[in-house]
């Protein structure tokens, strides 16, 4: 996929899933868009499957997607953001063309899915002079995640912005 119709799927994906709650903290309503979907959510935290996959996994089966997500001990945060990477590999199609892609490229695209629906850039503009803490409290991410997506605030504003220059020329 190229990087316009990837950052155009994740523009119409947001404007399908809704945008984080309008108070704090703000949370995008992913795991809602979900169920709505009739996807499932299976938490695992059995070794065998742990060997499988660090955090997660999704299965195409019957034509039903089950989106298989590692329990980690106490309610993390880090949940979160598997599930909107494999809702991301679900929603730019990757279980369909896999075998024709390289894994690395695959798996970026889905981290770049997951922090823009979780992290929209407008959103977390408002809080850019906040600590990570802080910023993290915000949103309901890992710190990790949360400094992360700071580094790709630049680089996903400049597509959003290409991607808008497109439509008035079109
Ligand atoms: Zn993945």
């Amino acid at each position: 996929m190229n990087k316009i119709e990837l950052y155009k799927t994740i523009e119409d994906f947001s404007d399908k899933v809704g945008k984080p709650s309008s108070f704090l903290p703000y949370v995008t309503p992913i795991e809602d868009y979900v169920y709505k979907s009739n996807w499932q959510i299976i938490p695992y935290d059995d070794f065998e499957l742990i060997k499988v996959s660090q955090d997660g996994f999704t299965v195409l089966k019957d034509g039903k997607y089950h989106i298989f997500i590692r329990k980690y001990g106490k309610k993390s945060l880090r949940q979160r953001f598997t599930l909107a990477h494999e809702v991301g590999h679900i929603v730019l199609n990757h279980h369909h063309v896999y075998k024709q892609n390289n894994k690395i490229l695959i798996e970026q695209e889905a981290n770049i899915f997951a922090e823009n629906i979780l992290m929209p850039v407008d959103f977390v503009e408002r809080f850019k002079y906040e600590d990570l803490e802080t910023i993290a409290r915000i949103f309901q991410v890992s710190k990790q995640m949360a400094s992360v997506r700071l580094t790709h605030i630049q680089r996903d504003k400049c597509y959003f912005n290409n991607l808008n220059n497109w439509r008035q020329i079109l």
